[in-house]
């Protein structure tokens, strides 16, 4: 949020300083226009320096929102890992409930076979000792001879230990199931925890996931205020270098008193880089058809080893020699009759601004300073303060 603010405030003064321009038109003297020159050489100073800050946080906010979207796959990678793992835990926790729910029904079965085992040795130890008594007796007593009284004993005894057995036995398996029964609860309760976990992870992450996409929004937000500033500083810069290529024509007119200062009236320019005909990047100035988006290469680049000499295409006056935005170091040279050309990304200069120089002079040196990637010289041809096509202007290269 700050940086935007910063951003609108040089906005502010950008427009406070256009407002202070004087008018032209009246004839100057040169000490007044030199006075002028250099209000605007002191505000094109101050405005290199604000482009310079503009372009820093546009390479910051570049890395952070590259950063951020990063860090936002990564974690669209894992909401759906997490998502995965949920629908897993999800079968684990269906699967669990079926168990508990069967083993509930094998400790009924249990307990019913329990309680049942339990009625019949109930029962037939009643019937031996309480009313039963008498038949359980009689079998005894019809008994034939003591030894088959011994076998019949021995055979209710045997039956009723046999009914205790069995009891046993039983309540033993009854045990076991309602053990399993606590052991598969647990795991239940287990499942369902780790179930809750996994979801609270999963909202943690979408929460994240939220924050990220606002910081993103914000940044591109951001980036857009740096872009316009570009934009309103590479105006401003156009309007400024206008002024100064008419006071430079003034100043000219004073100097020659009678004689007509040189002015361009056409005719070839010479190639600005001798023996370098390559050209990586051409003109281009349309409306995409396809995307609707302008697409704007304002003159050609001309690959060159940084420190190749860059001569002048023309007699002139350099009207810019500084350091503007993407440009980085930038010559401009203004011919006269509306004829300006222009020099981007040298790694150093050769003249100041105001001198007059001929064709063929050095003026700067290739580099790859401003929006570049590589050595290169940007050349422009701007007729009127319009870029043009150079091809048509320079003829042998
Ligand atoms: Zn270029």
């Amino acid at each position: 949020m700050k940086k935007l603010k910063k951003s609108a405030i040089v906005t502010c003064g950008l427009v406070l300083l256009l407002m202070s321009v004087p008018k032209l038109g009246n004839a100057m003297t040169n000490a007044e226009i030199d006075k002028r020159l250099s209000q605007i050489q002191k505000i094109e100073a101050d405005n290199a320096k604000k482009q310079q800050e503009n372009e820093k946080q546009k390479k910051e906010i570049a890395i952070q929102k590259k950063q951020e979207a990063n860090n936002l796959e990564e974690i669209k990678k894992q909401i759906e890992e997490q998502g995965k793992l949920l629908n897993e835990i999800q079968g684990q926790l269906l699967a669990s409930k079926e168990t508990v729910k069967q083993t509930n029904e094998q400790l009924q079965e249990a307990e019913q076979r329990v309680e049942s085992r339990d009625q019949l040795l109930k029962n037939r130890v009643r019937l031996m000792y309480t009313n039963g008594f008498v038949s359980y007796m009689e079998v005894l007593f019809e008994a034939t001879s003591f030894s088959d009284f011994l076998d019949r004993f021995h055979a209710l005894q045997a039956i009723v230990s046999q009914d205790k057995q069995i009891l046993q036995a039983n309540k033993k398996d009854k045990e076991s199931v309602a053990q399993k029964k606590v052991q598969v609860e647990a795991e239940l309760v287990s499942i369902q925890t780790h179930y809750a976990e996994s979801e609270k992870i999963k909202l943690d992450m979408q929460q994240k996931e939220k924050e990220k996409e606002t910081a993103l929004a914000l940044l591109a937000k951001q980036e857009e205020q740096t872009e316009h500033f570009t934009e309103e500083q590479e105006e401003y810069a156009r309007k400024l270098a206008d002024e100064k290529s008419k006071l430079w024509a003034e100043r000219q007119k004073n100097d020659t008193k009678n004689k007509p200062a040189a002015v361009y009236t056409g005719g070839a320019l010479t190639w600005p880089l001798p023996g370098r005909t390559t050209i990586s990047s051409g003109f281009v100035n349309r409306i995409n058809p396809v995307t609707k988006k302008a697409e704007n290469h304002k003159g050609i680049d001309i690959p060159a080893p940084a420190g190749t000499p860059i001569q002048a295409a023309a007699p002139g006056t350099v009207i810019i020699a500084q350091w503007m935005n993407g440009y980085g170091n930038l010559i401009v040279i203004d011919h006269g009759g509306g004829l300006q050309t222009w020099y981007g990304h040298a790694k150093s200069l050769a003249v100041e601004e105001g001198t007059q120089v001929k064709t063929g002079d050095v003026v700067s040196y290739v580099g790859s300073t401003g929006q570049s990637t590589g050595n290169h010289l940007h050349f422009e041809v701007r007729k009127s303060s319009t870029p043009v096509d150079p091809i048509p202007y320079v003829s042998a290269k």
